[in-house]
């Protein structure tokens, strides 16, 4: 493919002159065509004259200029057509004027007229007929500029650029469809090596240099042929285009991985619109911009927060560990001695029992004391120095998405949010609705992944309820909570798992309810996985009656 073309494409025929190209840019030998065809036409010319003037025959001669007009017109501009058919018109006119002079009968009078009209309408055809072309040529010329102006952006963008064929793909899934897939996304779940038959049916048909560089090649050629081997096993994000092309969509903004050349791999941000013409979905441009520096700061970042999250987990353990063991001191102490002292009044001869009786009662109520403190335990967690703002919860969910999508890469899990309204304001700290909501996704995350779900979905779903909370549902389509689980999933130090803390959801209630609302934990009946219900207070709503949490969540 040459890089930059630097002569003019074409040079359009031109007017004012009477060739009709210039004659700078032609070449000799086409010169000397024209040349040629030009004084065939004059000599053809003469010959007509010389025969209509000297020659006795009594005919319509002179229609012959027609002739030498269609010999001479293909060299001829508009202006040289014109100055030839003037020409044979002239000499038609001088030919008459030196034969019968004044005398010409009518039937001589009508030869000339039959002539003259011949030359004229040839002439006004050659006219008609050279606009045309020059129409054609020009149309053709721009068509020819446009395509040099796209190589050039091809050819020097330092985006790479790749144009593939999506026709077979395209075929594939309309078959799909006829066979009665609706949901491509399940298909792909459960239909093995889905993914990579698809990148197999999507030809690259050319490259810029800037993907050769990218893609670490070393010529575009490397790069040629079915995609299926620059998309690594298992990145699910190349189902995002198919899914858009399942669905007619038009435009693709995808991030994903794609494999270099070398065997490295890269984060790419991939860019692509389908045409409407079927056609051209042989040559879809792809533009794809390298953002593998971007992610390594992200995730080193994301590394770095959920490290600083898991401490102030660990100092919030301690914290709590400390407060418990100190509190329930005293309360302990004093059931040993109670319990001593009742030991004491039973063995006396004879044994005091209402003296034992008054120190049973006392444990009694060190041991309430004892339990009273371990329930307040969970309000002391919540009792935490930020003041709540008033939070746009869709915002920040997608924010928190963002913060998210690392690690939701590495589980090959897939988050949507969705939510009915565009606004959702609550009253909490920022972080803190942040810290459950993180909470929640990555238990979700880690139940899908220990589970080894096919189909790893997480949707987060926001809505005001009608009585005036805002409502911020977790679901997911890993194994669900075990129905045993399920009324002591917010204990502190619950935990089904080998490493789990048993902390974050007791923490996360704890949180809420400090704000006024609530989290509730259910199976979604549906996606037969766990659901997770924040409710918060919305910020300045009014409160009316609703039933419709009780009945979703049975409370
Ligand atoms: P940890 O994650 O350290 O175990 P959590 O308090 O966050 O502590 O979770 C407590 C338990 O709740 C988990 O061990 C797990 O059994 C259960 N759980 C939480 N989220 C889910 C979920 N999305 N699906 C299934 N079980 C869950």
């Amino acid at each position: 493919m040459s890089k930059t073309l630097d002569r003019p494409l074409f040079n359009p025929p031109r007017s004012g002159h009477f060739w009709k190209f210039d004659r700078s840019d032609q070449s000799r030998q086409q010169r000397l065509y024209d040349i040629r065809f030009t004084l065939l036409g004059a000599v053809m010319a003469l010959i007509v004259f010389g025969i209509d003037t000297f020659t006795p025959i009594e005919s319509a001669i002179a229609v012959l200029y027609v002739v030498a007009l269609l010999v001479s017109s293909d060299a001829l501009s508009r202006a040289g057509i014109l100055a030839a058919a003037s020409i044979c018109f002239s000499l038609c006119l001088l030919s008459y004027a030196l034969t019968h002079g004044l005398n010409g009968d009518l039937s001589t009078m009508l030869r000339l007229l039959v002539s003259l009209s011949a030359i004229t309408i040839t002439a006004a055809l050659l006219l008609k007929n050279d606009a045309a072309r020059r129409e054609l040529i020009e149309s053709h010329a721009e068509t020819a500029r446009g395509e040099y102006r796209y190589r050039s952006i091809f050819e020097d963008s330092r985006v790479a650029i790749w144009e593939q064929d999506y026709s077979r793909l395209r075929a594939y899934l309309r078959s799909l469809a006829q066979d009665g897939v609706v949901d491509i996304g399940h298909h792909a779940a459960t239909t093995e090596g889905f993914v990579a038959t698809c990148a197999g049916m999507v030809e690259t048909v050319a490259v810029n240099d800037a993907a050769v560089e990218l893609l670490h090649a070393a010529s575009a050629s490397e790069l040629l042929g079915p995609l299926s081997k620059f998309i690594p096993d298992g990145d699910i994000r190349f189902l995002d285009v198919v899914h858009t092309l399942f669905n007619g969509g038009r435009y693709v903004k995808a991030q994903g991985s794609i494999q270099a050349v070398d065997g490295s791999t890269k984060s790419v941000l991939t860019v692509l619109k389908f045409p409407d013409d079927e056609a051209a979905l042989r040559r879809v441009v792809v533009g794809l911009v390298d953002i593998t520096e971007r992610e390594q700061t992200h995730a080193a970042l994301l590394a770095a927060q959920m490290e600083l999250a898991r401490a102030a987990r660990i100092s919030t353990v301690g914290v709590v560990s400390a407060s418990i063991a100190h509190e329930l001191h005293q309360p302990l102490a004093a059931l040993t001695v109670n319990a001593e002292t009742c030991l004491r009044w039973l063995e006396t001869d004879p044994p005091d029992l209402a003296a034992a009786h008054r120190a049973v009662e006392r444990m009694v109520s060190d041991a309430e004391r004892a339990s009273g403190i371990v329930k307040s335990t969970r309000t002391l967690l919540a009792k935490r120095p930020a003041s709540a703002e008033t939070v746009d919860a869709v915002a920040l969910i997608h924010q928190t998405a963002g913060l998210l999508e690392h690690e939701l890469r590495r589980n090959r899990a897939t988050l949507r949010i969705e939510s009915v309204g565009n606004v959702v304001h609550v009253g909490i700290a920022r972080h803190e609705l942040q810290q459950v909501v993180i909470n929640l996704v990555t238990n979700a995350m880690q139940a899908m992944n220990d589970a080894g779900s096919s189909n790893r979905v997480i949707t987060i779903l926001i809505s005001r309820s009608d009585a005036g909370k805002a409502w911020i549902e977790v679901s997911d389509t890993g194994p669900g909570i075990d129905e045993s689980h399920l009324n002591k999933l917010f204990d502190a130090f619950f935990t089904t798992k080998a490493d789990g803390m048993g902390m974050g959801l007791a923490i996360s209630r704890s949180a809420l309810e400090a704000r006024g609302g609530r989290l509730i934990a259910t199976n979604n009946q549906a996606t037969s996985g766990a659901s997770f219900l924040i409710e918060l207070p919305l910020a300045g709503g009014a409160e009316r009656a609703s039933t419709k949490a009780a009945e979703q969540f049975e409370l």
